[in-house]
């Protein structure tokens, strides 16, 4: 008789052999129904089963269940650096579709990247199609401000077809770790910068980098000539994409200072994808490898408000109980990624069984012509690596603090 997942106790799935579910075991569908903790065993059989052919890479903003089986975790500067990297035969990217489209572009001849859930797409990155990025750039053009005039930057966060445009058109890209030493190698140039597509994380480094917000513009894709004056846009510095995400941008001024008045000596650290008025309230802005180092280098007893992922922020919450600090979310109404936490177990224990049966399920691949010039732009990036960070005043005044106190 056949044996179908259905019939398989949830108790007995994770110790059932796979060769037991074989055929039926590879369908979607059949997974889909299991209880996520079913898949534990079976994950963890299979990562076994594919040995070094298969590296498994994880996002901060992962849910739980599937970051514990990442053989590499980080945020898209790290992952898209180890996939740079390994040599492993097939990526399994536990993260949003511009990082799988990243791996693929920076993966070595034969590899393979797969997305275990399609879905897992990137409200930002959807907010700058490639057709709106040549009409802006055919407008700018027309003003008299091309390529001699503009470097184009892009975030991570867009998808491999604006990288290429970037590479290209003598740009790059950046993520959240190196995006001021993006700007400044942009800058060493040309006069002006084109960023995309996250107004909020341009806005915040051209701002650090003591460029006055009237120096900025914001170009809105859905109007003629994005909305902007020619001579405000001849006048400006920085050309900011019309772009955000839907899961920081929640974060408020006044949530800052509900927990500032709550938790007094709290420290308020956020992503640099938050509003700018968040960011000028917080005490300390960074990616999410930087926000892990503050709350892992603060002293025992520390208190932090995060604005970030909710996942990320629920595990340092317990990743760091046993030392005293209390780890908190900026907004406890919950900021979830929806389309990370796509990826879920089953979709993941699919992937990795499919790969078991040699079928590679939900492949990443980008065109030869935009792996090409989406290659020189991120090559450009690593090649610019993450400069150490400077503190800004608030966060020189709570280091200065601390080591008063110590
Ligand atoms: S957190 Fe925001 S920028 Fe990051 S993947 Fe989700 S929607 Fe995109």
């Amino acid at each position: 008789m056949e044996l179908l997942v259905e019939d398989i106790p949830a108790a007995r799935v994770a110790d059932a052999p796979l060769s037991g579910i074989e055929g039926e075991a590879c369908s979607l569908e059949n997974y889909l129904t299991l209880p996520d903790h079913t898949m534990d065993g079976r994950i963890a059989a299979a990562r076994k089963q594919l040995g070094k052919s298969t590296v498994l890479l994880g996002h901060h903003y992962q849910r739980d269940e599937v970051i514990r089986f990442a053989d590499f975790t980080g945020d898209s500067y790290r992952l898209s650096k180890i996939a740079s990297n390994t040599d492993a035969r097939y990526v399994v990217f536990c993260g949003v579709h511009f990082m799988a489209e990243s791996a693929d572009v920076l993966g070595k001849a034969g590899q393979q990247v797969i997305l275990p859930d399609l879905n897992a797409g990137c409200s930002m990155a959807d907010m700058a199609e490639i057709s709106q990025v040549e009409d802006c750039w055919e407008s700018l053009e027309r003003m008299g401000l091309g390529e001699d005039k503009i470097t184009p930057l892009t975030y991570m966060n867009s998808t491999a077809a604006i990288k290429a445009f970037c590479g290209e058109r003598g740009g790059l890209v950046c993520t959240s770790s190196n995006a001021a030493a993006a700007f400044d190698w942009a800058f060493a140039r040309r006069e002006k910068i084109l960023f995309l597509p996250d107004q909020h994380l341009g806005r915040n480094t051209a701002y650090a980098m003591d460029i006055p917000l009237n120096e900025m513009v914001v170009w809105d894709p859905w109007q003629i000539n994005g909305g902007v004056a020619p001579e405000r846009l001849r006048a400006a510095k920085v050309i900011l994409w019309k772009g955000h995400c839907s899961v920081h941008q929640r974060f408020l001024p006044s949530h800052v200072d509900a927990m500032r008045s709550k938790y007094p000596g709290i420290r308020v650290i956020v992503h640099p994808e938050c509003r700018w008025e968040v960011c000028q309230k917080a005490d300390a802005l960074g990616s999410t490898e930087r926000l892990i180092e503050l709350v892992e280098k603060a002293p025992d007893g520390s208190t932090f408000a995060i604005g970030t992922e909710i996942h990320l922020v629920n595990r340092l919450a317990k990743q760091f109980a046993s030392s005293g600090k209390h780890v908190m979310t900026l907004d406890d109404t919950g900021c979830l990624c929806t389309t990370m936490y796509r990826i879920s177990p089953q979709h993941l224990a699919w992937a990795l069984e499919n790969l078991i049966e040699g079928r590679v399920v939900n492949r990443i691949q980008v065109d030869e012509d935009v792996k090409h010039w989406a290659k020189v732009a991120l090559d450009r990036m690593l090649e610019i690596g993450v400069p150490a960070p400077k503190a800004r005043p608030a966060e020189a005044r709570a280091s200065e603090a601390t080591q008063r106190s110590a």
